[in-house]
């Protein structure tokens, strides 16, 4: 099997995978502090993993008869960041891929698995790129890929953590790494003391109840009054626990070309996506990572974005929000005109108020003292 991992690992490279390990497919260490996660409530709205609690325990969840696990990683860009003008919202760089990378991850994973079957005609393997339920952190440390940090992400020596995991599990037993994933996070607390929601409950544990990436990207949901204004630029996901990572200060280094374009955006113009009926919005979004929040999400995040700018140019994209078909929009176009209190703004806000019948929606317009 020797030769058959080195082709692995060679045919993987060539895909643009920057790392590659491989180790047993063994219980799961961290099942126990999923469970617990979970009872604390800090999954919040994701069921999928309590829905799939079982799977977790062990690889043979996602592939009966699973024997070794290839870990891969697959870096992203990271640029430094760049100013976000007024009316722009912030994205998380891994959206700079222009496609959803699991469109460029699968055929990828698709490729080697063909590959590994094709050598060894017995074996079954099945590529996973974060939708099936397996530990991926617990196991690319397994496999030598890194550490995992405080700030609860897979942290590598060169590459820091801007990439993407993915996994190919196997029914057949492969020569496993022995690289160790010493921690090197030391005495550095800057990820937890950075989170602008304060959302680390301890090293090592989040509450994604209060994670600016959770609300922006997996809740269809209004976020809570008490941490929207922590939001600040914030439209999509959140890097703030990685860019103060000293792990990640290093210059671009494992960063392969992929052959995915990468945009030079960093930043995403938010007052047009009000002019978007629901077909632009698809066409527009539908082949990018932001399609997983949708049009109400998108909308939801661009008018707290604006809200949490307080510029006056924003009111009419949010008035638009305000009689928008989906309430969570109009919930939160409310709450960020109630931080511009104009004539124009106000009067708006009470003729809302005076037809809406959606109970969120009435929350907000009544709400005396905007936060
Ligand atoms: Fe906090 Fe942002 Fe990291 Fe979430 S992604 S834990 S909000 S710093
Ligand atoms: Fe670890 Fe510090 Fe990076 Fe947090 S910021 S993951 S504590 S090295």
């Amino acid at each position: 099997m020797k030769p058959l991992v080195d082709e692995i690992r060679s045919a993987a490279h060539d895909e643009g995978f920057a790392d590659v390990g491989v180790t047993p497919a063994v219980d799961s260490q961290g099942f126990s502090s999923l469970v617990q996660w979970i009872e604390h409530g800090y999954a919040g709205q994701m069921r999928y993993f309590a829905e799939r609690l079982d799977a977790y325990r062990h690889p043979r969840g996602v592939l009966p008869g699973s024997k070794s696990i290839i870990a891969l990683s697959y870096p992203y860009p990271r640029p430094p960041r760049s100013d976000c003008p007024v009316g722009h919202g912030r994205a998380a760089r891994y959206t700079m891929i222009d496609d959803d990378y699991h469109d460029i991850i699968h055929p990828k994973l698709k490729r080697l698995c063909r590959h590994i079957t094709q050598s060894c005609p017995d074996a079954r393997a099945r590529g996973i790129v974060d939708t099936a339920p397996l530990m991926e952190r617990e196991v690319a440390e397994l496999a030598g890929l890194g550490w995992r940090g405080k700030n609860t992400l897979l942290l590598n020596r060169l590459a820091g953590s801007y990439f993407f995991l993915a996994c190919i599990l196997v029914d057949v037993v492969l020569p496993y790494d022995t690289r160790e994933s010493t921690a090197h996070c030391g005495v550095c607390t800057a990820c937890l003391d950075a989170c602008p929601t304060d959302a680390f409950v301890q090293p090592h544990v989040l509450d994604a109840t209060r994670c600016i990436s959770y609300w922006t990207i997996e809740s269809r949901e209004l976020p809570p009054v008490a941490i929207r204004s922590n939001f600040g630029d914030w439209w999509f996901g959140c890097d703030v626990c990685q860019e103060v990572c000293p792990w990640n200060r290093k210059p671009t280094r494992g960063y392969l070309e992929s052959d995915s374009s990468v945009s030079p955006e960093s930043s995403a113009e938010l007052l047009s996506l009000f002019e978007l009926d629901e077909n632009e919005f698809r066409s527009r979004f539908r082949k990018t990572p932001m399609w997983r929040s949708k049009r109400g999400g998108l909308l939801r995040n661009a008018a707290i974005v604006l809200g949490n700018q307080r510029d006056i140019s924003a009111i009419p994209s949010l008035l638009m929000g305000l009689n928008d078909s989906e309430a969570v929009v109009r919930a939160a176009s409310a709450w960020a005109l109630q931080r511009m209190p104009t004539p124009q703004s106000r009067a708006a806000l009470g003729r809302r108020f005076a037809i809406e019948t959606d109970p969120m929606v009435l929350t907000e317009l009544a709400r005396d003292e905007p936060s």
